[in-house]
């Protein structure tokens, strides 16, 4: 009860990569690189079990971004043909490489560092990969005419991917799906399709993030602009409580998400988002407690997953290492106080 997951990027270590900052450079190279990423994973696995973290990841140590660690692997983009775009809705602009031809995936993306962190995570193993809506809103298409038909093209291969690393032993595939909070005619339209095309077959246990962002201005910014109350949600989440999915995210901590539309929900587990990303102020357990009783009046306590809202990438590590050890101590809080 009360099973703790993050959603799963951590601070890189400083002599890995430059720390508190998105898109960072890698400070090693060659063999150097590959060691090191691998000795980041395995510290991370570590203070995630110290924390008392049940289903930990491996903190997107291996990848410098969540979207663009998976596509440098596929075939039909063009890394050189940069699109200036506006993705998530605007929120920010940005130089994206584009789709020249169809996509496909050559050989494995992850399957190297999922041996290596199944080898050495001692509980739950959570495995993310970029949502297939999300993918398409972080690449420009010069092939496929429609978004709905390169995202299908995308989660086509996400599903061979997670068949790999199912096999290997995750416990659990999570897509990453921020977009959902920026498109939800979309999401209804065709991105619960994506999604349920990229999950299809899976044996294991599945989930979906969604989310406000990291804590970064431009999303600090976006935010502001929400009004008193953030509703994304409820136009979504019918749809999402229809799909195969099992598990669902949302952001609680410090948010102006209404917290009965996690009632939306009532067939998924649901991630509770206990943990702000947009602060370097280290929660205590007993406020991670207090957000999580304050979820309960609407998900039974089983369903109840103490998670962060986002990833903890971009925050200083001493914060990040703060953030897993309150979030350990807060669920367990709940266990002594409403039992399991
Ligand atoms: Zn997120």
């Amino acid at each position: 009860m009360f099973t703790t997951t993050i959603a799963g990027s951590l601070p890189k270590p400083a002599w890995l990569a430059e720390p508190e900052k998105l898109w960072a450079p890698w400070r090693l190279s060659g063999a150097d690189l590959e060691q090191g990423k691998r000795d980041a994973a395995l510290l991370w696995i570590k203070l995630q079990e110290d924390a008392g973290i049940d289903i930990v990841t491996d903190g997107e140590q291996f990848r410098t971004h969540f979207v663009h660690g998976f596509l440098e692997h596929i075939e039909g983009i063009d890394w050189q043909k940069k699109t200036r775009m506006g993705i998530r809705d605007n929120r920010y602009v940005v130089d994206v490489p584009t789709v020249t031809a169809p996509v496909s995936r050559p050989r494995p993306v992850h399957s190297d560092e999922v041996r290596f962190t199944r080898a050495h995570a001692t509980r739950g193993l959570k495995c993310t990969l970029p949502g297939p809506m999300t993918i398409c809103d972080t690449i420009a298409d010069a092939h496929y005419g429609r978004r709905a038909d390169m995202a299908m093209a995308f989660a086509e291969i996400l599903n061979q991917e997670a068949r790999e690393l199912e096999a290997l032993g995750a416990d659990l595939i999570q897509f990453d799906e921020p977009a959902f909070n920026a498109f939800m005619d979309d999401v209804n339209d065709w991105g619960i399709a994506a999604l349920e095309r990229a999950a299809e077959g899976l044996r294991c246990k599945t989930a979906v993030h969604i989310c406000y962002g990291y804590g970064i201005k431009a999303n600090i910014d976006w935010k502001e602009s929400l009004g008193s109350e953030w509703r994304q949600y409820e136009a979504i989440f019918p749809a999402i409580n229809a799909s195969r999915i099992g598990q669902v995210s949302l952001e609680c901590a410090n948010s102006r998400v209404p917290l009965s539309l996690i009632g939306l929900l009532p067939d998924k587990e649901v991630m509770v988002g206990v943990i702000d990303v947009a602060t370097g102020a280290v929660e205590t357990p007993e406020q991670v407690l207090a957000t999580i009783e304050a979820a309960l009046p609407f998900v039974d306590k089983e369903r109840l997953l103490p998670c962060t809202n986002c990833g903890l990438a971009p925050l200083p590590r001493a914060v990040a290492e703060g953030k897993l050890a309150a979030l350990g101590a807060g669920a367990a809080l709940a266990r002594a106080r409403h039992g399991g």
